[in-house]
């Protein structure tokens, strides 16, 4: 059995310069997150909304949490106050959202856009196509306190790390159709988040500057009721 300690610096050890590390501490307790923030890690991602904003307080307050599951609209508002940056945006109607509780708070947060590009039947991210027509037709000047900062994908659940890679290609593509589309400004619309713990190498090898990985820092996940 490895230690957390011995599995954060193996995990560190792939992740080269200009890629930030996203510990994902989903069903993680406090302590597990403030162990881990011990040995020097800041970035932190979440995916239930309730669970992120019951631990947040308990918490260091210089942590980067970054939220990475699909974000309803009525949970918006347990994150506004304090979440960094949101990954997977995939309608006008969240970022009208993200936009109202921003401002509230007044301060700005950070968005991806969610790309489905996996070859996998789910609701969540727009089809390349949609995204394209989402970036030139969307009212993005309406929402000065959400600031895109790049793209989002989650690769297809399978062993065939060739079609991982192929996917991932696919979207760092997508994201310098985008960034040429100049809705974004290029200073600021540079990330992409693709791998996490079973697709991390072909991630970095396809130019992700966010990586998401869980199960490799802190061990397997218990699955809750309702969580699978
Ligand atoms: C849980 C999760 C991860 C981390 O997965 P691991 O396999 O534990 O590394 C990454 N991204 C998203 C969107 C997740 O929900």
């Amino acid at each position: 059995m490895s230690t957390l300690e011995e599995r954060y610096e193996a995990i560190r050890a792939r992740v080269p310069a200009g890629v930030k590390l996203v510990a994902v501490s989903k069903t993680r307790s406090v302590e597990e997150i403030q162990a881990l923030y011990d040995l020097g890690q800041r970035a932190f991602g979440e995916n239930y909304p309730q669970e992120l904003r019951d631990k947040q307080p308990a918490l260091p307050a210089d942590i980067e949490w970054h939220f990475i599951g699909h974000l309803q609209t009525n949970k918006v508002k347990y994150l506004a106050p304090f979440v960094h940056l949101v990954h997977a945006v995939d309608s006008g109607k969240l970022m009208q959202e993200l936009e109202k509780r921003a401002a509230a708070n007044d301060r700005t947060i950070g968005a991806l856009l969610q790309v489905h590009i996996a070859d996998e039947e789910t609701k969540h991210g727009l089809t390349p196509d949609e995204l394209l027509e989402a970036v030139r037709s969307w009212p993005w000047n309406e929402w000065p306190h959400v600031e895109v900062r790049g793209l989002m994908a989650m690769a297809t659940f399978t062993d065939d790390l060739v079609q991982v890679r192929r996917e991932f290609d696919a979207v760092a593509r997508l994201f310098g159709q985008v960034k040429a589309l100049g809705v974004f400004p290029a200073d600021r619309f540079t990330e992409l988040s693709l791998g996490m713990t079973s697709d991390l190498d072909e991630a970095i090898a396809a130019g992700s500057t966010l990586v998401r990985v869980g199960t490799a820092i802190f061990g397997e996940r218990p699955s809750p009721a309702g969580n699978p």
